[in-house]
């Protein structure tokens, strides 16, 4: 690895120093995007055109051939623990980005030569969250946020700074990017994330030329005694409790899905859930809170709201509606509608007139117990006392990671069906003895979560016992799909179980973005190593090409000549089968070409057991185990945001101290808890956590035997 990077930090410097720029590279114009059909071979935007709907309409790679899809190259990068971006190819330039803090790379997308490379210097202190989900191109430039809030546009032909603007408004709150920049009418939109912590989320355009600031919108209003920046918040006000907890910042970011329709002006945003999670903390009078949960249709010249629906009117789950908006013109009751489409964390998959913001249908995709249904009269979901915690603990499906998260699904336009990436779970809501406090740059959720499988010893004592909780419920252990909707009909047309059998994390796994082609193929990587193609008929599995990296972002495909490829990217695993942080690479496939080397930097690594011995005491554990709930859960769950704890290095475990209470690891963004924390509690997480070290190292050990077994 050292000499790889020397390597493109070299690169880098070159195509800096390189002169005049060619006009040709990167040039995404809105003719190009608008008439995107008639040039296949591009892969203009995240989700190839201005529709979002990851469709390629080539057809080179086909049913009836896809069985011969082998390796054509592959180009290793220094990917954070987990990469989400799907590459841009552009006249066969490839353009994509490895973490929040880069690098963002170009690669020729014939040979995977690289061009340059290019790493921002970036403070880690705000990183808080290690994703990027890509980059955008747009006339001979590259956007990409970077994780601290940077926002850059570079030359796309030498990878040099052309300009670049801190997005950040209020730096005494968490606000980082993990989303790729979004081109609307020559602007550059970008969003943010950090509701968990105490975040306001806001949307800003920047003009893609100059990088000024054309306007900024508030998803949720900040105290009104304050005034508001713009006259939608005034409206927004009115659904707050005027004593909402205007401190903490109240959440509502959009830090993912956007789309723009170019014929309508219209810049369409997902906004997140609300922060402190209970409406009993966060506006407690109740209210619908605007503009959490939202789709919002906003005018991209003058920065107005011409429309909003709210998915989830005052959000206490952290149901998102951030995930990928996909424009598609179907056929309703006869009539052709421009619609917009979402499947967001709640689990309804809604369709939507994307002129005037009506509600056409939402009906479950997933399991759901929060909400009976969704009345289309009101539009307003109806919700049940099973999603209601604000008593007593409950079992609420889905979890709070989601039916669908941030992986893109796909909109095929000859099928007439979207495919899209699920994952069934439940989660645990409830609330804790300890009244809520704000806690300035710190998670404050203001109750306790506890996603999928569960055991009584994580669960308060003063909640009922976990059998009482679950009793009627479905399991809530972890399962993923990848499931054909019909958006017309409404309707499940299939659907294939992806359950990572190799899944140790809570989450089970994550299920991976999606990505559909004319010929009748839907495409989707596996957290255990696999790109799976499937009909995209029937769901019959058409092809599995072991690629031997862990893959949860969608693929791609584009054209250079004739030869169709296809290319994703992926992080490196361990023999075990568990991801490994430090390897990652860019794949990309043609016919013909055979079977994919392993990835180059891929070693045996003998497991070791944990340094220290497993001596912390049963009550140690279990305060533990709540402590890690409540403070590390969400980054360290199943590290894919940070290090997975059981696999952390000897160093972490000997200076597990220093590292939680005093920010020892403060560089790489792992803030110091000291003000949070005891040092009894610190003690009870590292009893919990070297546990679980003891538990994974033993299950590793075991599936090694097994593993070596069945090759004699
Ligand atoms: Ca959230």
């Amino acid at each position: 690895m050292p000499r790889f990077k020397i390597f493109w930090v070299m690169l880098f410097v070159a195509g800096a120093s390189a002169s005049a720029s060619t006009a040709s590279i990167g040039n995404v114009t809105e003719k190009r995007l608008l008439q995107a059909d008639a040039e296949p071979g591009q892969w203009f935007t995240g989700g190839r055109d201005y529709r979002q709907d990851y469709y390629s309409p080539l057809t080179g790679i086909n049913k009836h051939n896809v069985g011969k899809l082998g390796f054509a190259w592959s180009r290793d990068i220094d990917p954070p623990p987990v990469l989400e971006a799907t590459p841009i190819v552009v006249d066969g330039v490839l353009y994509t980005s490895g973490g929040s803090d880069g690098p963002v790379y170009s690669v020729d997308a014939k040979s995977g030569a690289p061009r340059w490379a290019f790493k921002p210097q970036v403070d880690a202190t705000k990183l808080h969250y290690p994703v990027s989900r890509g980059v955008a191109v747009w006339k001979g430039k590259v956007y990409f946020g970077a994780g601290d809030g940077w926002l850059y546009a570079l030359d796309a032909d030498s990878g040099k700074v052309i300009w670049r603007v801190d997005t950040v408004v209020d730096h005494s709150r968490v606000c980082f990017i993990t989303g790729a920049p979004y081109i609307a009418d020559d602007a550059v939109v970008i969003g943010n994330g950090g509701a968990e912590f105490d975040a306001r989320g806001y949307v800003t355009a920047y003009e893609a030329a100059t990088g000024k600031e054309r306007w900024r919108f508030f998803t949720v209003p900040g105290d009104p005694h304050k005034g508001f920046e713009h006259p939608e918040l005034e409206m927004a006000a009115k659904t707050w409790d005027p004593n909402s907890r205007w401190d903490v910042g109240l959440g509502g970011t959009a830090w993912d899905g956007m789309a723009y329709d170019p014929h309508l002006e219209l810049l369409y945003v997902g906004t997140g859930n609300g922060v402190p999670y209970p409406r009993s903390i966060r506006s407690p009078s109740g209210g619908d809170n605007l503009f959490l949960a939202s789709i919002l249709a906003i005018n991209v010249k003058t920065g107005r709201l011409v429309w909003h629906y709210q998915t989830v009117p005052g959000d206490q789950w952290d149901y998102t509606a951030t995930q990928k908006l996909v424009l598609a013109d179907l056929k309703i009751d006869g009539k052709v509608r421009k619609t917009i489409m979402q499947a967001p964390k709640n689990g309804f998959f809604y369709v939507l007139d994307r002129e005037s913001g009506k509600l056409l249908s939402a009906k479950p995709y997933a399991y759901l117990n929060w909400a009976s249904h969704v009345d289309l009269k009101t539009g307003r979901p109806v919700e049940t006392i099973d999603g209601d915690y604000s008593k007593e603990p409950k079992l609420i499906f889905p979890g709070d990671w989601g039916a669908h998260n941030w992986q893109p699904m796909a909109f095929n336009r000859r099928t007439g069906l979207v495919y899209v990436p699920v994952l069934e779970t439940g989660v645990f809501y409830g609330h804790t003895k300890e009244s809520f406090v704000y806690r300035p740059k710190y998670s404050n959720l203001g109750l306790l979560h506890l996603s999928g499988e569960v055991t009584q010893a994580e669960l308060p004592k003063e909640w009922p016992k976990i059998e009482s909780l679950r009793a009627g419920k479905r399991d809530p252990r972890a399962r993923t799909y990848l499931r054909a909707w019909d958006p017309v009909r409404q309707s499940l047309v299939w659907e294939v179980e992806t359950t990572a059998p190799t899944s140790l994390g809570k989450s089970g796994g994550n299920p991976a973005g999606v990505m559909t082609t004319a010929s009748g193929l839907v495409l989707q990587g596996h957290v255990d190593g696999d790109l799976f193609v499937f009909d995209a008929e029937t769901g019959k599995q058409l092809a599995r090409v072991d690629v031997g990296d862990k893959m949860v972002a969608a693929p791609m495909t584009y054209l250079v000549g004739k030869e169709q490829y296809v290319a994703i990217m992926g992080t490196g695993k361990t023999r075990s089968g568990t991801s490994h942080p430090k390897r990652g690479r860019i794949v990309a496939f043609r016919l013909g070409g055979g079977p994919v080397p392993r990835p180059s930097n891929e070693t045996n690594e003998q497991v070791e057991p944990p340094p220290l011995a497993n001596q912390g005491t049963p009550q140690q554990i279990e305060l533990g185990s709540q402590l890690f709930a409540r403070h590390c859960s969400m980054c360290h769950l199943n590290g894919e945001k940070a290090p997975f704890l059981p696999q952390m290095s000897a160093e972490a475990h000997r200076q597990f101290g220093a590292i939680v209470l005093n920010g020892a690891r403060l560089e790489k963004s792992m803030p110091g808890f000291g003000s949070v924390l005891s040092v009894d509690d610190a003690n009870a997480i590292y009893a919990y956590v070297n546990d679980l070290a003891w538990n994974y190292f033993d299950e590793l050990k075991s599936k090694e035997s097994k593993a070596s077994g069945a090759l004699k």
